[in-house]
């Protein structure tokens, strides 16, 4: 008897393991890996899962029969799943959550995904022809809107040349859209003209990827010879090396240097993935790499819409995929088929690291992973690397190449340093302004140049408090302190989203003094306008950026001069080019420095020297006015003097003293349950089976800075891992303590997840 053949899926859900279930007679030939089948899951419902391989090995529970193969050909590439497994696998996340995080919607139903299509107008069969044309046209006498609508079709078409019978190539096909356009044709006159039989429609699928045009390799710009130079050592590495670190400068021409290189990949018939950490740098970079390669560049991510996302992951699939993909972080899950360089921009990002939810995966690990499957390899850029990367980098496993000239030797910027503790105490502050910084605007703004300032709140005021009892409203979910956004009138949760009314009067005291505290990028937009009435100003944050469109005005007015002050939070530090920027204000450092994280001053220090880059790119020097109440924190020294060497050999040797990255790993545990006992007694627990592996490796459990998010009360426990460990027997302890938790019914509804090299 033949054998019946089972399979192993995926299946969307945070869950572990796979699934087995039957092939149905007759459908074998189709259960390919990589195709996608529909599958019964619980009750009476369809499920859309991902094959992951079929055998004959009949599971001793009962299986249930696949309903049907979805797909052709396979959607998922062999080395995809390889992949998807290394990352559930290294960063303890369920395959099912990476299965839904690389997989777009469209894709992840049966019937999600359609093709987009538009309406196009014809000729019926018995009108293609020069006589019936004539009787048609004497029989809308009558209509003449419709008669001219009729007539203004035959013309866009080229029926009207036709002279007897037709041949087909000769007309030009015309869209509903169109023919209403030319001919101002009203929805009422086009029905008619359906109705009696003139005209017919038909749908035929448009693509909606963009069109770049044709690729114009010589648009390319010549490289400096310190480019040019940089651009040899880059290539002379990888002969040795899998992966280089080039440390440039900011503005010293990291882009045109990759442009160079991805052209010679595509040189080689090979494919190039370049990975940014913001999509509001795809905009700039976009049109950079656009006058290059044209319509051999593919862009992707998250703002684009599920429709875009399927024909993008579908073209990779197929003989013609983008030879270039430009994209954020889940670019990386994309399938390839010849990938030859990865280039990871700005790498020192944590925008590379995904935070919630699950896969917490840092995807300049899994792009290095997604290079070596390929052997290709992998360039890492930045003017401020990260830890990682630079203690790779001297230590020679990664190789490096350093750029210290900025492109036509434009010097990098003066820093001035105001302290704010003097400036508040002598009252001379303009709300977040100090005097320094509001002379520097006005002079710049005088010679029609521009501004940026930077503040890392979004929001009007990060809280607003009592001023009689220091009453400070909280979300009901969370244990953070809500933010006022004034032109909604309304409290905001950063955390959970909810939304509260702000009240009129203390439910403390009641009192009716309560004032917002601190300054957040809406407040400033407010004070800006106060202080530099009629200059036009736009803002850059999480809030005005909702639109996918809305990066792009925004960088564009800017860029075009048609705003003169910019005011944004981190997304304005990453790498955006504008040419005129004199000034660039650091309104609140302090922000970033008293953070309670290991890494607070290694983001601090790279976010300002970012940040400080953006000032006078061409022409003159720009001006930085970096304002702190800490004037003698030595990390504020060394932006001042840009002497990152001093701060990268201090920061690691402090990282290596106290076992932290890049010397030891971090994993964190968290516990979530909705009772706070609940969640001690069990972080408790949990610390103790760690510790009779782990012994001392294994901290806390503590509470995180946010002990409670939706509800639900959060506790952390941290493991601090020599780097030479074995991080399979790691993971194996982690899944065995979680499994004993989890059959202890007292923790029934508790959560167990990990963030596993936390950034
Ligand atoms: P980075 O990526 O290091 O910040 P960019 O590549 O953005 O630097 O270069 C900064 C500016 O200088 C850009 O406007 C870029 O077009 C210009 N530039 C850099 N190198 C060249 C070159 N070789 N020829 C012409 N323009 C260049
Ligand atoms: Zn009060
Ligand atoms: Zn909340």
């Amino acid at each position: 008897m033949e054998k019946t053949l089972y399979i192993d899926i995926i299946l969307p859900l945070p869950l572990n393991s796979l699934f087995t279930y039957s092939v149905p007679k007759g459908m074998e030939q189709e259960a390919e890996s990589g195709c996608r089948v529909l599958v019964p899951f619980g009750k009476s419902k369809l499920t859309v899962g991902l094959i992951v391989r079929s055998h004959d090995r009949k599971p001793d529970f009962n299986v249930k029969d696949i309903e049907r193969v979805l797909d052709k050909e396979p959607v998922v590439t062999q080395g995809q799943l390889k992949l998807w497994q290394w990352v559930a696998e290294y960063y303890m996340s369920p395959i099912g959550d990476v299965f839904n995080a690389a997989l777009p919607a469209g894709l992840k139903s049966e019937d999600g995904y359609r093709a987009k299509t538009e309406t196009y107008v014809t000729l019926p069969e018995n009108l293609r022809h020069e006589q019936s044309l004539h009787v048609a046209f004497g029989i809308l006498k009558r209509a003449l809107a419709q008669q001219k609508t009729f007539a203004t079709y035959l013309n866009m078409s080229h029926w009207d040349t036709i002279v007897g019978d037709c041949p087909d190539e000769k007309i030009v096909e015309v869209t509903k859209d169109e023919l209403m356009n030319e001919a101002h044709a009203t929805a009422g006159v086009m029905r008619q003209l359906f109705e009696k039989k003139f005209l017919v429609t038909y749908e035929k699928e448009v693509g909606r990827l963009n069109r770049g045009g044709e690729p114009h390799l010589d648009n390319i710009k010549t490289l400096s010879e310190a480019q040019q130079e940089a651009y040899n050592q880059i290539l002379f590495q990888f002969l040795k090396k899998k992966v280089v670190l080039l440390r440039g400068v900011t503005s010293s021409g990291k882009t045109e240097i990759y442009i160079h290189l991805i052209k010679q990949a595509l040189e080689r018939h090979e494919q190039v993935l370049y990975l940014l950490p913001e999509i509001a740098l795809t905009v700039q970079i976009r049109q950079r790499l656009q006058r290059v390669f044209g319509d051999r560049l593919g862009i992707y991510h998250s703002k684009y819409s599920d429709a875009e996302r399927v024909e993008i992951w579908k073209k990779q699939l197929s003989p013609t995929p983008y030879d270039v993909i430009l994209g954020a972080r889940s670019a990386v899950l994309l399938p390839f088929n010849n990938l030859g360089l990865v280039i990871i921009d700005e790498e020192h990002e944590t925008s590379f690291k995904q935070q919630d939810p699950a896969p917490r995966y840092h995807a300049r690990s899994v792009a290095i992973m997604l290079a070596q499957q390929f052997g290709a390899k992998t360039l890492l850029g930045s003017a401020t690397p990260s830890a990682e990367s630079w203690n790779n980098a001297e230590t020679g496993k990664y190789g490096l190449v350093e750029l210290d000239q900025r492109f036509k030797g434009i010097e990098l910027p003066e820093i001035k340093v105001v302290d704010v503790k003097d400036m508040q105490r002598r009252k001379m502050m303009y709300g977040p302004i100090s005097p320094l910084l509001l002379e520097t605007m006005q002079q710049a703004l005088a010679e029609g140049e521009q501004v940026i300032l930077f503040q890392n709140r979004r929001g009007f005021a990060p809280m607003i408090e009592c001023r009689v009892c220091g009453w400070v409203p909280k979300c009901e979910n969370c244990d953070v302190s809500l933010t006022l956004h004034k032109n909604m009138n309304l409290l905001t949760c950063h955390y959970c989203g909810y939304t509260y009314p702000v009240p009129k009067q203390c439910p403390n005291c009641e009192s009716d003094d309560i004032r917002p505290y601190g300054y957040g990028t809406e407040k400033i937009e407010e004070k800006i306008m106060e202080l530099f009435p009629g200059v036009p100003v736009a803002r850059m944050d999480l809030d005005t950026t909702r639109s996918r469109n809305a990066y792009e005005r925004i960088i564009n007015d800017f860029s075009a001069g048609r705003t003169k002050i910019l005011i944004g939070t981190q997304m304005i530090s990453k790498g955006l080019d504008f040419d005129h920027v004199r000034v660039v204000g650091i309104l609140n450092a302090d922000s970033m420095l008293n953070v309670p994280d290991f890494r607070a001053y290694e983001h601090a220090f790279t976010m300002m020297s970012q940040v400080a880059g953006r000032a006078g790119r061409k022409g003159k020097r720009g001006l930085v006015i970096l304002q702190t109440k800490d004037v003698e924190q030595p990390v504020i020294r060394q932006v001042v003097d840009n002497n990152w060497r001093d701060f990268y050999s201090l920061m690691l040797a402090e990282r290596s003293l106290f076992h932290y990255p890049p010397f030891y790993r971090l994993i964190y545990v968290y516990l979530k349950h909705k009772d706070e006992d609940r969640v001690d007694t069990a972080a408790l627990e949990m610390g103790g089976r760690l510790r009779q592996w782990f012994g001392a490796r294994v901290l806390g459990p503590d509470k995180p800075s946010v002990s409670k998010v939706r509800t639900l009360f959060i506790r952390k426990i941290m493991l601090k891992l020599e780097t030479g460990i074995d991080i399979r027997k790691v993971h194996q302890c982690l899944h065995a303590a979680q499994q004993q938790m989890e059959e202890d019914k007292r923790y029934s509804s508790l959560q167990i997840y990990y963030d596993v090299d936390p950034s």
